[in-house]
């Protein structure tokens, strides 16, 4: 999650007791210095409901948020690109 959308949500946030760094997807460090804090928030996705899901704190340009492939594994979150919808097969959560 962009750390200046979350100030501005004015969700609640916590440092990590140890700094963690970034991977993107394919498995590579960013640039993007190590996360250092994370944010705690209410998400709704479709019908997927967390009342505290946690989110790392980092720079983002284009997004507000981005879904790790990690939490999309968890949930068995199938991809319906076409019809921008995301499908969870899981009952993780
Ligand atoms: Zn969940």
């Amino acid at each position: 999650m962009d750390a200046s959308f979350a100030q501005i949500q004015g969700y609640d946030t916590y440092p990590l007791k140890s700094p963690r760094r970034l991977e993107v997807f394919n498995g590579l460090e960013t640039s993007a210095s190590k996360i250092t804090y994370i944010a705690v928030a209410l998400m709704i996705v479709g019908d997927h409901h967390e009342p505290r899901a946690l989110f790392f704190l980092t720079q983002l340009s284009e997004n507000p948020i981005v879904l790790g492939l990690p939490w999309l594994a968890k949930h068995e979150v199938t991809i319906k690109a076409a019809i921008l919808a995301l499908i969870f097969e899981s009952d993780h959560c």
